[in-house]
């Protein structure tokens, strides 16, 4: 069976599920041969007008299923705030709107992603031009929804909730509350969820109207063609047991997946340090660094990847070949969710879970909740160990880079504030737009 993460083509074609010629010609421009298993189920019923609950994953083709027949009924109708895409994260949100293009920009469809961390102003401009189909995180959306003049969504058509579960998990309940009340009651509703949580069926009766249920993923099953393995490692050799994996494996594309953010950073330096091509991927970057990080790594310019599980869900990264668990998940789902972005479209892939003396009970509960026993990934402990003294001295760099980074990060704080103090002195302060500073100080 197939699991989370495939794309798999069915025997159906585009037209028989009900898809205008313009739209099976983009389809087939853009590679899609055949529709995936969620398109089948999904696309003739959004067709024929109904609301759909779609329990799919990231990877399943699950964007052409609700965008494939948002843009038909654009076609048809065509009306500027027509429909809106919630997403959890502003990667999910530029890779939704990069689908829309990619499917919509032939017929003319105009897109804007509303996501924070951008600036405002920009945003405000994009809405001036009344898109077609605005891409948001609720956040920000909000944000705009109270403040920019002249826009609104009384006139939408098509809400799309997509990875539902995340976007309640990151405590948007209210906001989506929210832009509830302010989009018209009739309106067609697409919710799409990896799992169907407590919190996810309240929305569900919350917005939708006798949705149909369309599901293809497998609860908490991982793709047969990827193939798992652990290493059981002393916790003061990771580091040299990641330089030996990587060195073993190279020429692969690797995520790796750290708990935290300064831990990303870290090792990220370290393996710069020790000539690999690495680049961190974490919620304390800005978003334009966030976003340069994804796409040298979609550019293939850099082959490793670290990242938070900020990253570990929803990102389209087509070529990983190996996902390296180099902090064990502390919630087992997370580890399903890892190691779902390699071994897919039908590709295999490995991951490799790094298990020290501190991790056996959560490892346990991993091999618990995938239902198999995983087998040890073969090293080689003397090799590992000639690598420990090089691996010291880029620890050493490390450890000194970072500090420095945290250093030069106070210093342009502290002289933001005292820019904001001399600013102050000279009366300025009324001028400062945007209402970016809080309280004033006397
Ligand atoms: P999604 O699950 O929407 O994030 O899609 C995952 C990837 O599958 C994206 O890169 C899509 O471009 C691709 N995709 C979507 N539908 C198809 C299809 N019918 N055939 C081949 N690839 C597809």
């Amino acid at each position: 069976m197939e699991g989370e993460g495939a794309v798999e083509e069915t025997a159906k074609t585009f037209q028989e599920l009900g898809v205008t010629d313009v739209l099976c010609e983009v389809c087939d421009q853009l590679g899609w041969k055949t529709p995936t298993k969620i398109q089948v189920e999904a696309v003739p019923v959004a067709l024929q007008g109904r609301d759909i609950i779609g329990l799919a994953e990231t990877g399943s083709g699950k964007t052409g299923a609700f965008a494939l027949p948002i843009l038909q009924a654009l076609l048809e109708t065509p009306q500027r705030f027509f429909a809106l895409v919630l997403t959890p994260t502003r990667e999910l949100a530029f890779q939704i709107s990069e689908q829309f293009e990619a499917l919509g920009s032939s017929i003319g469809v105009q897109s804007a992603v509303i996501v924070g961390g951008i600036d405002m102003m920009a945003q405000s401009l994009a809405l001036a031009k009344k898109p077609h189909v605005i891409i948001a995180t609720p956040g920000r959306l909000i944000d705009h929804l109270e403040n920019t003049k002249g826009f609104n969504l009384r006139a939408l058509k098509y809400l799309v909730m997509d990875e539902a579960d995340r976007i309640l998990n990151m405590d948007f309940e209210t906001e989506v509350d929210k832009i509830l009340k302010v989009i018209p009651r009739d309106r067609k509703t697409f919710l799409f969820s990896a799992t169907m949580t407590k919190k996810v069926q309240k929305l569900q009766r919350a917005a939708l109207k006798d949705p149909v249920k369309c599901a293809v993923s497998t609860k908490y099953q991982t793709v047969e063609k990827l193939q798992q393995y652990y290493v059981f490692i002393p916790s003061k050799f990771k580091d040299s047991y990641l330089v030996y994996i990587l060195n073993e494996l190279a020429g692969n594309s690797f995520m790796i997946f750290c708990s935290t953010c300064n831990n990303t950073q870290r090792t990220a330096l370290l393996l710069r340090n020790l000539g690999f091509t690495a680049i961190p991927l974490h919620g304390q970057m800005s978003q334009n660094k966030r976003l340069g990080s994804l796409n040298k790594f979609k550019a293939k310019t850099r082959s490793i990847l670290l990242a938070t599980d900020v990253a570990s869900r929803g990102l389209d990264i087509p070529h990983v070949d190996v996902v390296v668990n180099f902090d064990i998940p502390t919630h087992s789902k997370d580890y399903i969710h890892r190691v779902g972005r390699t071994a897919r479209a039908g590709r295999s892939g490995k991951s490799i879970t790094f298990v020290t003396q501190y991790d056996v009970e959560l490892f346990q509960r991993i091999e618990h909740l995938i239902g198999k026993k995983l087998p040890a990934f073969p090293t080689q402990e003397e090799e590992v160990m000639m690598l420990t003294e090089r691996v010291a001295e880029a620890q050493r760099f490390a450890r000194m880079e970072l500090r420095q980074q945290g250093e030069k990060k106070k210093r342009s704080r502290e002289e933001e504030k005292e820019e904001d103090d001399t600013e102050g002195a000279m009366g300025v302060r009324n001028k400062v737009a945007g209402g970016k500073r809080k309280k004033w100080k006397a």
